[in-house]
């Protein structure tokens, strides 16, 4: 049984499920931020005069759009462009572009809607906004790559602006296509403008920490959460899910805290190293290779692999999900508890399906959502935005210490509203309502637009 939505918003949510009709996702998304909501307008009714949630709900404007494009055989390809430009209240609109042949208009709904309130945690002037495409980068060779992005930002180009909006990576897009559209983004505007995008390389106007920052930031989360019970990630065992960028750079973190990560996977299946991951072989197969996680036991002999397998079956103490959405349904998350499993922080965005979410909160266990845990990434791109504003770049030590920092902001915030909404632990009712205040206050001052 999911959490009652309140009688004020329960409408609200009828009207959103009526008007987007098939996007499950958005669907999600939006009844966890409404299900956390309810109390938040005894306090502050003027949110209902102003009709604040039902105006979050509605993005404030969607592109969509044809992508042609030529394969490597001269076949003329087509593939669907999406930009929603969700919420400008407090800044222009950021958040990455995902290239998955999963993508439809719900996904990158619910992917915008969360990036409001996890963007808005992070303190920082920026907006929510997510986009994407149903282009399957997978086995795409250097050069279609390359046509296809150049096709995409051919379009998207006349939305975006370092005032406007400002697209950065997600799954499926990484510095490689990042250069490929801001390269074509410069040759339509003829205006080396770099803070249109984030995630750029470091030789033409990128940040140092960026590449690291969400599974960074995500185990400093973690760290923050076990800290306040006292604990911390020494000798900890840990499993990663995924094997991107996130995850990457989340075992890095962890090994550097004392953890050991034992476990991490990609959509063919999961691999254990009890010894620890090797992440050199790793971040060789996966960034640098593209290959298979499947090809880490070509080098380790003491490692196993289990195609298809289900990675939150390995027992750990820390469960970092940097996959996808809905990767842990209430099976899984029973498991996890049940095998001893005392933290999890979501790397990836909304990988708790509600039934997981509900055992997690039932158990007591530290459960950091996604929208304040993974909220590294986007505020280390605002830090990116920051440093091209001012044609400067800072050193990696200084940019670590800034996402630290903002981790830190982001879990104390997270704490103290859960605890004065009556929730104490809870952080997921911590990052919805502190998230939506914002949000909200900046709304009513702006007027109504
Ligand atoms: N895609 C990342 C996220 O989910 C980062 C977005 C950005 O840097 O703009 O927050």
């Amino acid at each position: 049984m999911a959490p009652k939505i309140d009688e004020k918003v329960e409408p609200i949510f009828q009207e959103v499920l009526a008007r987007n009709p098939g996007e499950t996702e958005f669907h999600q998304a939006v009844r966890e931020v409404l299900e956390s909501l309810g109390p938040v307008l005894v306090k502050h009714p003027e949110f209902c005069h102003h009709k604040i949630i039902e105006r979050i709900c509605e993005p404030e404007r969607q592109i969509i759009f044809r992508v042609p494009w030529q394969d490597d055989q001269g076949n003329v390809q087509i593939n669907r462009g999406f930009r929603v430009e969700f919420n400008s209240a407090l800044g222009p609109y950021k958040g990455g572009l995902r290239f998955h042949p999963s993508v439809y208009l719900g996904i990158i709904k619910f992917l915008g809607f969360e990036q409001i309130f996890k963007n808005a945690l992070t303190g920082l002037p920026i907006g929510g906004g997510k986009g994407g495409s149903d282009f399957d980068p997978k086995g795409r060779s250097d050069d279609e790559i390359m046509r296809f992005c150049q096709s995409f930002m051919t379009e998207l180009y006349r939305h975006l602006g370092e005032y406007t909006d400002v697209p950065a990576g997600d799954i499926g897009v990484g510095g490689r296509e990042i250069g490929y559209m801001f390269g074509q983004y410069k040759r339509i505007t003829n205006r080396y403008e770099s803070g249109v995008l984030t995630g750029k390389g470091l030789s033409w106007g990128g940040s140092l920490v960026r590449p690291e920052a969400t599974g960074y930031g995500a185990t400093f989360f973690v760290d923050e959460m076990l800290k306040v019970r006292g604990d911390s990630f020494g000798g900890k065992t840990c499993t990663v899910s995924g094997s991107g960028n996130v995850a990457i750079y989340t075992i890095e973190k962890i090994h550097q805290l004392g953890g050991k990560v034992i476990a991490c996977s990609d959509s063919n299946g999961y691999i254990v190293h009890e010894r620890g991951i090797d992440l050199q072989l790793v971040q060789q197969l996966k960034e640098i290779e593209r290959r298979r996680i499947k090809d880490y036991l070509n080098y380790h002999k003491d490692a196993r692999f289990v195609e298809g397998g289900n990675i939150w079956d390995v027992p750990c103490q820390v469960a970092m999900p940097s996959a996808t959405q809905n990767e842990i349904n209430g099976k899984d998350a029973a498991k996890l508890v049940k095998n001893g499993c005392i933290a999890v922080g979501e790397g990836a965005n909304m990988p708790t399906t509600p039934e997981g979410v509900k055992v997690f909160l039932e158990s007591g266990i530290a459960y950091g959502p996604g929208k304040a845990a993974n909220a590294g990434g986007v505020a280390t791109s605002a830090l990116e935005m920051q440093q091209n504003a001012s044609r400067d770049s800072w050193t990696f030590e200084y940019t670590e210490q800034r996402l630290q920092q903002i981790m830190q902001n982001i879990h104390q915030l997270c704490y103290e509203t859960a605890e004065e909404y009556g929730t104490p632990g809870n952080y997921v009712n911590g990052a919805n309502i502190a998230g939506f205040i914002k949000v909200a206050h900046a709304m009513v001052a702006l007027g109504l637009i």
